[in-house]
């Protein structure tokens, strides 16, 4: 049995309302599993390894609950334009370019290295449609020791010459071959990953579930971003009562036996809303892509209070961002805009609430992860905020506000996922 804890400032979230801090205390593993956190080791643990960090924050690990790999290389480009321009005119050629396996190795060398670095544990990624490529980037995350959740993209309509799958029949042959090709990972995972409903057919669609129900993965798309996606949605399945009936129309909406994520929900209406509470679908909050791409400003405190399934996304690239430290100030941020200009029954998000969807609200995909509890899953975060000089002292709390707010990712000096110490 592999046991050792780690000393330092611990925080983490036990509801949304509070943040739990335990001064110079003990955060113990067993065999991969938080054992607890206790101000002094009792007995049965006297004897075990501790990684001494007093003075640092000990945080869980962060869940960037959606983002595209492959659009990293091409952060901060573009940012002037709205989301179906911004497709058409940045994301899908640069997609593209991933075609060439050279290119998608140096390309995804740099996302994994940075990703590896940063305060995240957890990721669910959107790949490309590219099997090679896709393949590629799950074997540089495995050796990470991170946890993430990998898609190759099915996309066979509306893309661009270049970036299109010929068929549904294609698509889904393509699909089964990643499969087969990637099932020796264990810590990069596959998850089925349709584009968003405008990229892919009805047959793609239905092959889709069917293979959603032999293989019992989990689902990762885009549900209702921006205005000008909404309405094409609208155009194509005339049918649907909404964007979100017309995946489960499909059946790939949640429910039991289909754990899905949908990254963004900034104009779901209440039924759609009544929908993924119903059917348990998590929602990836991405509050600077949606400022990026003008899609407009979720409603997270009403998600929020609803007890939707919340977490956070950087959506790299429509988020420039990987860090979701970040993220944290970005959805305070944005959700104080919203208030003010758009509904002043919705209070703003507090750090604590922000940082309980970091943790344990898209922890929460990949099981019990994101708190320090009995039980969950060991991921932590020693932070060090030397670099940032007070002249007065500041509570635990205070520090780590500082380094959400200013997006102190240099602060990250070691890093455990399930139990392993990445450095
Ligand atoms: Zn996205």
């Amino acid at each position: 049995m592999r046991i050792f804890a780690i000393k330092g400032d611990i925080i983490f979230s036990e509801t949304p309302q509070t943040l739990t801090i335990r001064p110079n205390a003990y955060a113990v593993c067993e065999d991969g599993l938080c054992a607890g956190v206790f101000d002094a080791l009792p007995n049965r643990y006297a004897a075990i390894p501790v990684h001494d960090c007093t003075g640092r924050l000990v945080i869980p690990g962060l869940t960037d609950l959606h983002a595209h790999a492959p659009q990293y290389a091409f952060r901060a480009l573009g940012m002037d334009m709205e989301l179906l321009d911004w497709l058409d005119r940045q994301a899908f050629p640069q997609e593209a370019r991933y075609a060439d396996q050279d290119y998608a190795r140096a390309a995804y060398t740099l996302f994994a290295d940075d990703l590896r670095r940063s305060a995240t544990t957890r990721a669910v990624l959107f790949g490309t449609l590219h099997v090679p490529a896709t393949l590629t980037l799950m074997a540089l995350l495995e050796q990470t020791g991170l946890v993430t959740r990998v898609g190759k993209v099915n996309m066979d309509r509306n893309g661009t010459d270049d970036l299109c799958e010929p068929s549904a029949a294609q698509s889904l042959r393509d699909t089964r071959r990643w499969l087969d090709a990637c099932s020796d990972f264990t810590r990069c995972r596959p998850i089925l990953t349709p584009r968003f409903l405008p990229s892919c057919t009805d047959e793609l669609m239905r092959g889709l579930c069917a293979l959603q129900r032999e293989t019992g993965l989990p689902v990762q798309s885009h549900l209702s971003e921006n205005q000008g996606e909404i309405a094409w949605v609208k155009e194509l399945c005339p049918d649907a009562q909404g964007y979100g009936d017309a995946y489960d129309r499909f059946g790939l909406f949640g429910g039991d036996g289909c754990p899905t994520v949908m990254a963004h929900c900034v104009w779901s209406d209440e039924a759609e809303r009544a929908l993924m509470r119903e059917r348990g679908v998590f929602i990836a909050h991405c509050p600077q892509s949606n400022t990026n791409l003008s899609s407009g400003a979720a409603p997270a405190r009403v998600l929020l209070n609803e007890g939707q399934r919340i977490g956070l996304g950087s959506d790299v690239a429509g988020g420039a961002h990987l860090s979701i430290l970040r993220a944290m100030a970005d959805a305070i941020q944005v959700s104080k805009l919203h208030w003010r200009l758009n509904d002043p029954d919705a209070k703003p998000l507090t750090l604590p609430e922000a940082f309980w969807m970091a943790t344990r609200g898209g922890g929460a995909f990949f099981g019990r992860v994101g708190a320090f509890e009995p039980g969950y899953e060991f991921d932590a975060v020693v932070l060090d905020d030397a670099a940032l000089p007070c002249p007065f002292p500041l509570t635990p709390a205070e520090r780590l506000a500082r380094i959400v707010y200013l997006a102190e990712d240099r602060a990250v000096v070691h890093k455990y996922a399930a139990g392993t110490q990445l450095f």
